[in-house]
């Protein structure tokens, strides 16, 4: 078989922005990914094995997504089976010679996979679970807004870090996860809420945010890089921004350019938004003044490379005095950017939901992490 050869970066099918983000401290050194597969034999073992077990449920996923478009099936099902065979000869590919194509790390992994999905014109496998948890999501909007409403001051913003957590659970490209969601499946966020474990957590850095959001006016502007569709980005992350801005920040949400496994895109943020300022006035409010800002990250993977963000963000990042990032999601935050240093206070928050990165901890999965380094 012929081995399958991705595509340089900076290819069309390479959806990565031309800028790095004003705001990394170090952006000569920065390197998204400190794991190189290269040198750890065990753990490439671990996630060439990952990749392998999780493509199929993804193909099953992406052929229903396109009869429903109305393709036909067996026509979906043999371009199926054909992104299976590139995509196995090129984890087999790595298996034999992981420096063959230079550095490897999982994000590289990651494209080759999108790559060959587009490629096949599959350009967005998960519409229909995205969609699926973004109407339940949003029906539990208005309820949970008025329970945080109601909170006393002082409890308000560990709820809401815990909801974030709650939140991350909708996650179809971690195995244990997608299990959870598997043929029509949903989770109840408010259950999953009230079993999160106890503190500490993994890496636990609750009392140190208390403190720091309870300050007279905290920031004046934060950047929050968001994960997936769903309960994730409705029921976690929407009312941890609205807080922000009710305490008097400007807001600039960052999403996906282009679709990845069950990340929210820019596309669906704006259409989510579209209902929630329906249901919200606060929302309503802070969008048409400008004061939250919905902007495509220029990124199209579950992880991300914060140097090469999309000119969009970058101008808007210039424009702004933020003093706070938040990257939530154990690709963004964990996988790609745990060591990632910033300018200003940063938040890395995201459940741990697969064995390789929990081992890599020193943690189990459903541990949680919330990092934050105060500059
Ligand atoms: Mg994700």
């Amino acid at each position: 078989m012929t081995p399958f050869v991705p595509l340089p970066s900076g290819s069309p099918l390479r959806p990565w922005g031309d800028q790095a983000l004003p705001l990394l401290a170090q952006p000569a050194s920065y390197v998204a990914c400190s794991w190189d597969l290269r040198a750890a034999p065990d753990r490439l073992a671990y996630w060439l094995g990952l990749f392998r077990r999780h493509f199929p449920s993804l193909l099953e996923e992406t052929i229903a997504e396109a009869v429903d478009r109305g393709e036909n099936r067996d026509d979906a099902r043999h371009r199926a089976d054909e992104c299976s065979r590139k995509f196995e000869s090129y984890l087999q590919s790595l298996a034999e010679q992981p420096g063959r194509y230079g550095r490897l790390d999982i994000l590289e992994i990651c494209f080759v996979r999108e790559e060959i999905l587009r490629e096949a014109n599959f350009p967005d496998p998960y519409r229909l679970a995205k969609h699926r948890e973004n109407e339940a999501a949003l029906r539990l909007l208005p309820s949970l807004l008025a329970q945080l409403d109601a909170m006393p001051e002082a409890d308000l913003p560990r709820r809401l870090i815990e909801g974030i957590f709650a939140g991350n659970i909708f996650d179809l490209g971690a195995t244990q996860t997608a299990e959870l969601f598997e043929r029509g499946k949903t989770v109840d966020f408010h259950q999953v809420r009230s079993k999160l474990p106890p503190r500490p957590w993994l890496i636990d850095c609750l009392d140190a945010w208390l403190r720091w959001i309870a300050r007279p006016n905290p920031c004046r502007a934060a950047l929050v890089f968001v994960d997936n569709a769903g309960s994730d980005i409705v029921l976690g992350m929407i009312p941890f921004v609205r807080d922000l801005l009710r305490r008097g920040a400007n807001v600039i949400v960052a999403v996906n350019a282009f679709p990845s496994l069950n990340d929210v895109t820019i596309d669906e943020l704006k259409s989510l938004f579209d209902q929630v300022v329906k249901v919200d006035e606060p929302l309503a409010s802070a969008l048409r003044e400008g004061r939250l800002e919905l902007v495509s990250s220029g990124n199209g993977a579950p992880l991300i490379d914060l140097s090469h963000v999309s000119r969009e963000l970058a101008d808007a990042c210039r424009r702004l005095p933020i003093d706070l990032v938040v990257i939530e999601g154990m690709g963004r935050a964990i996988e790609s950017n745990l060591h990632a240093i910033f300018t200003c206070p940063a938040m890395k928050i995201a459940m741990v939901k697969d064995k390789g990165v929990a081992d890599a901890l020193g943690g189990k999965v459903y541990d949680l992490v919330m990092r934050l380094a105060e500059v």
